[in-house]
């Protein structure tokens, strides 16, 4: 079997996880944290990056940070993994959805201020593939009606809009390293707080609540209660592992974009014919090569070559069951417009098996999938 995704190891992330242990440095904010954290401040600019472990607790963060209170409206895709919504949900944010565009399946930017009512505290992006949303269009919208933005960038690490690193663009950015994301230390992520005023208050949520920060800072002699909180934190030895995968991101990228070249010419004449459609990337947009997406002719089409697939060992996946049609969004009651092309979209869209050593698998991949799609 072709698996859909195979996690890619550079080979130093275990000499990384003995330094630590020699070290004795276990529960993070270590020497491997401190240096990847200041690889993402490099990176991104960001005021200051915080590992956290995992993209989900990075979002929660910000929804403490953005103080979302019962009621309080947040504006976001329903194309989008479950933590976009839950981490907000959790502090009493109710969700208020928006469609996607037809062709970067991201949020549709001209649908934003419709949906703003005197409620509404963020709007949250989600680039998804790790192609940009509108961001020049969308900051502008919360500027004008005093919104904070944040970006859910689980795809977008080491992504591009007009030159711009994603996840530095909103008030926060979320990143992810998940071991199905590009680079990834199992179960990680990282807060990016791109508006100093929030980094004290971010350090100690991540910190369970305390100031222990400044207590390891020899800057009070106790630390104690200060605020909400929960355990964010990323341990040592996983920030040690992800310090091997950062050190790599340059060539794990661009392996990842080579690939998903190969797909994107492989699918050019069928897309020509108009039998399907690949990921469209805006030229001022820079992506990972972090996700690979057919869109076929309806779902019948979409089920049935998901299934022919598997038959030829070939893994391939669809997601996301769109959020408002999910059962705890009913449960929720919410009401929504109609979001016709999130509906569309989810029907039809199926992912292909992207990871580093399925290069000599393209060409019978690619071939497969043509006899299935006329
Ligand atoms: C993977 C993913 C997340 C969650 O990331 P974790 O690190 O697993 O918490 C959130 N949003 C999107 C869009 C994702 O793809």
């Amino acid at each position: 079997m072709i698996p859909f995704n195979k996690p890619y190891m550079t080979g130093n992330e275990i000499e990384n996880i003995s330094q630590a242990y020699l070290k004795k440095q276990l529960a993070g904010d270590g020497y491997f944290t401190n240096k990847c954290e200041y690889w993402l401040d490099r990176l991104t600019g960001t005021k200051k990056s915080l590992l956290t472990n995992s993209c989900t607790s990075a979002l929660e963060i910000a929804s403490i940070l953005a103080n979302i209170q019962k009621g309080d409206e947040i504006i976001l895709p329903s194309f989008t993994f479950v933590s976009t919504a839950n981490s907000f949900v959790i502090r009493g944010g109710k969700p208020v959805f928006v469609d996607i565009r037809k062709d970067t399946l991201n949020i549709d930017e001209s649908l934003i201020e419709p949906a703003i009512t005197d409620k509404t505290k963020a709007i949250i992006v989600v680039h998804y593939a790790g192609v940009a949303c509108e961001m020049e269009k969308i900051n502008s919208i919360a500027k004008k009606h005093n919104l904070l933005v944040i970006e859910d960038s689980a795809h977008g690490v080491c992504c591009y809009y007009k030159g711009l690193p994603l996840g530095s663009l909103g008030d926060f950015g979320c990143y992810s390293f998940h071991e199905t994301k590009n680079l990834i230390s199992g179960h990680g992520g990282a807060l990016l707080i791109n508006n100093s005023q929030y980094i004290d208050r971010a350090e100690i949520i991540r910190e369970r609540g305390t100031n222990r920060k400044e207590f390891s800072e020899g800057k009070v002699d106790k630390y104690s209660w200060n605020d909400i909180g929960s355990s964010y934190m990323q341990g040592e030895l996983v920030a040690a592992f992800l310090w091997a995968q950062l050190e790599a991101a340059k060539s794990i990228n661009s392996k990842r974009i080579a690939i998903w070249n190969i797909y994107k010419e492989g699918f050019k004449g069928l897309e020509k014919k108009g039998v399907l459609r690949t990921p469209y990337v805006p030229t001022y947009c820079k992506h990972s090569g972090h996700i690979f997406y057919l869109i076929l002719k309806d779902q019948k089409m979409r089920n049935s070559f998901i299934s022919k697939m598997k038959e030829q060992s070939i893994s391939c996946l669809f997601h996301y069951i769109p959020l408002h049609e999910s059962s705890y969004a009913k449960k929720l009651n919410l009401d929504h417009n109609e979001l016709p092309i999130t509906k569309s979209i989810s029907n039809r869209i199926v992912r292909l098996p992207l990871w580093l050593g399925i290069e000599d698998k393209l060409d019978y991949i690619i071939t497969k999938a043509h006899e299935f799609i006329k």
